[in-house]
């Protein structure tokens, strides 16, 4: 059954209202707080959220604090029997879940199925959680004594993540959460919530015992609510990095294991040696797709030396021919923003660019989309002859605005990435792979692309960047994502024979 028709306790609203799904059921809301959550095509509200007061934050952690113990004690094969279902149930729905994802979020339903897949991803890395949780053992430490470790779930999780990916991200946490035997409580973004929903009740259909996994929605209170409350073991955040360096505070000083993914200003530098034109297309895709609303989307171009003049003159020339329209339409390439609030932002950031002095090779901002006048467009914006000092630079913008930077040598592009507030990602294209190689290693940020625009690991790998990227030191899925939700204890045992016994006072040396 779909919360999204439930919420109300099964009265038919005037405006679909969306609620929370707890213990294995969608639930309404008291708290009389709610926000709405836009169609960004049309510009029209598609729905009324209900926001999470404490006592349905209480709910929900209670619900996953009473589940926890059964959940834990299930072994983990038979935890992976869950998540293998709950992978095809998943891959049944995908077409339905990108509908979600785009009527709320706007990216093209290509881009949707996208990134319903990489999160999948995630699922499926975590149906090998037997092999992932094996621990190391060593025979004979000393005489007749064996050792041994284990990784045990920590309790209730809590996810608490940005409107971008409205699946991806969620899905980077709670498959291995759970899998490890953790229960876990959801907190989405409150901008396009249909998706996270409707993937916890998928969960559910899958055989997920309830309060195993539950979502609550809302807004800051909501989270300082889940921040504050005792029964909450471990946090991970994606956000922004003024959000994600206050939950990293906050819930430290409420003593809960913390991950806060931030924001990200991600460059790609084009040597002069590159293939000019594979370099301006992975430039232009990773740039403008999505809109730019991705973390990994790539806002500045570092043009090295003779590179400037044909790099810039052939993205000007793809940013003319983008088709942007609404992204459940055949033949879109680009949808329109988040919120008109997100569209006001980035257009302010234009203005910036203007005022700054930088060169507006490409302006966006006259788009019209028929049909859509009140849709949240903006076309392609491309600013050249961009400098470090700049805010268009310096700030992440997170709309489809790409800066042009030129440098003149590699070291010089090195520096400005290392001196960025920043370390998401960095991308190279070259054809020398000495360069590549001290690039590679020279640069301060958690994940670097040779030739390749975005490079985003694999489930079974991590994702995380440096500096004011990532709060905390485990990024989120892969290895690092088993690190997380579990907790090492190491076992030395002995099985002494009758009347061995001997007392010792001292380390043995
Ligand atoms: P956001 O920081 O505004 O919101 C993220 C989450 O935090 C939402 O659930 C929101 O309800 C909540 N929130 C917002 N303000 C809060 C506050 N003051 N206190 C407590 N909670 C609060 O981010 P967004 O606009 O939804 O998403 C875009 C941002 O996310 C960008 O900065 C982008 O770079 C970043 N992002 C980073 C990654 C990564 O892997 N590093 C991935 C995706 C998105």
């Amino acid at each position: 059954m779909h919360t999204q028709r439930q919420a109300d306790g099964g009265k038919q609203p005037t405006t679909r209202r969306l609620g929370h799904y707890i213990n294995g059921a969608p639930v309404g809301s008291d708290a009389g707080r709610c926000g709405p959550v836009f169609e960004p095509a049309s510009g029209a509200p598609a729905a009324e959220l209900l926001y999470a007061g404490e006592a349905e934050v209480a709910a929900a952690i209670n619900a996953a604090a009473a589940a926890f113990p059964r959940w834990a004690a299930v072994p983990p094969v038979r935890r992976a029997q869950i998540l293998f279902r709950y992978r095809d149930l998943l891959l049944r729905e995908s077409d339905a879940l990108a509908l979600l994802i785009t009527r709320e979020h706007g990216k093209t339903l290509d881009d949707a199925r996208g990134e319903l897949r990489r999160g999948i991803e995630v699922v499926e890395f975590a149906c090998g959680i037997p092999h992932l949780l094996k621990g190391e053992f060593s025979d004979s430490v000393s005489s007749g004594i064996d050792s041994w470790s284990l990784r045990q779930p920590l309790g209730v999780c809590v996810g608490i993540t940005p409107f971008n990916f409205p699946a991806m991200v969620p899905l980077w946490m709670y498959p291995i959460a759970i899998a490890c035997g953790n229960s876990f409580v959801l907190k989405p973004s409150e901008k396009d919530p249909s998706c996270p929903l409707r993937l916890a009740e998928i969960f559910g259909e899958a055989g997920l015992p309830p309060g195993v996994f539950n979502v609550i929605n809302g807004d800051r209170q909501t989270v300082e609510a889940l921040l504050a409350h005792p029964h909450v073991a471990a946090v991970s955040f994606v956000g922004s990095t003024p959000v994600a360096g206050h939950i990293y505070t906050e819930a430290s000083r409420h003593g809960k294991r913390v991950q806060a993914l931030g924001g990200a200003k991600n460059h790609l530098v084009v040597m002069p040696d590159a293939d000019l034109e594979q370099a301006a297309d992975a430039l232009f895709g990773s740039a403008y797709g999505s809109a730019g609303e991705r973390c990994m989307a790539v806002s500045v171009a570092v043009a090295v030396g003779a590179s400037a003049e044909p790099l810039v003159d052939a993205l000007a020339e793809c940013a003319r021919k983008l088709h942007v329209g609404p992204g459940n339409q055949a033949g879109s390439e680009m949808g329109p923003l988040v919120t008109a609030a997100h569209r006001a932002r980035v257009l302010a950031y234009v203005e910036a660019g203007l005022a700054e002095g930088a060169e507006l090779v490409v302006d966006g901002r006259g788009l019209r989309v028929t049909g859509h006048d009140a849709g949240f467009f903006l076309g392609p914006c491309l600013f050249d002859r961009v400098n470090p000092a700049m805010r268009i630079y310096r700030e992440e913008i997170f709309g489809p605005v790409l800066v042009v930077l030129r440098v003149r040598d590699l070291d010089e592009a090195i520096g400005l990435i290392n001196r960025h507030e920043y370390g998401n990602a960095a991308s190279l294209f070259t054809r020398d792979g000495a360069a590549a190689r001290s690039f590679t290693r020279a640069v301060a940020v958690g994940m670097v692309g040779i030739n390749v625009p975005i490079p985003v690991p694999m489930a079974f790998h991590s994702f995380g960047g440096w500096k004011r990227s990532l709060f905390g030191p485990l990024h989120v899925h892969g290895q690092d994502g088993v690190r997380f939700y579990t907790r090492l204890k190491t076992v030395s045992a002995r099985w002494p024979e009758a009347g061995a016994a001997g007392l010792n006072f001292s380390l043995p040396a």
